[in-house]
């Protein structure tokens, strides 16, 4: 990457949350878009909200260290808040009864089809059907492993 696509990340990285990033990219999908014809700006575009999601990750936040490598998964359940989880990834959310609806980070969702139980600590989407605990939540929207994503909740 040259030094002027390296600023314009930064720049795109500074402004928008890793969600917003995110949703940007899957709009900005030229090959679903066959009326869009600058076809040069749609992919450098792209890929330059790409590398903003590379420093995103970067930036996410720290990985606690764990002693030997013995992970305990109940504990980790224990203190984790979906929903302090959701908002640090800069998800906007709206209460909705006793649980928490919001645009889905994993596809391009025009009106809020994803839902948070912070009781479950579980999300669904119904727009894309993605589903899962809170840990594959932070395995699914950082596209990492399991033990990586239990050492960020
Ligand atoms: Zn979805």
């Amino acid at each position: 990457m040259n030094n002027n696509a390296q600023t314009d990340a930064e720049a795109l990285a500074e402004r928008f949350s890793i969600v917003e990033l995110r949703h940007e990219y899957h709009s900005a999908d030229v090959s679903a878009r066959p009326d869009w014809d600058d076809f040069p700006y749609w992919n450098w575009y792209r890929s330059t909200i790409e590398a903003a999601i590379e420093i995103k990750k970067a930036q996410a936040p720290t990985p606690v260290p764990h002693l030997a490598g013995h992970i305990d998964i109940e504990a980790v359940r224990e203190r984790t808040d979906i929903v302090t989880l959701a908002e640090k990834y800069g998800i906007r959310l709206l209460k909705s009864g006793n649980n928490f609806k919001a645009l889905c980070p994993f596809h391009s969702d025009k009106s809020p089809s994803f839902y948070l139980c912070p009781d479950e600590k579980r999300f669904h989407c119904y727009g894309c059907q993605a589903d899962g605990d809170f840990i594959d939540f932070v395995m699914k929207l950082e596209n990492i492993g399991f033990k990586e994503a239990v050492s960020r909740c």
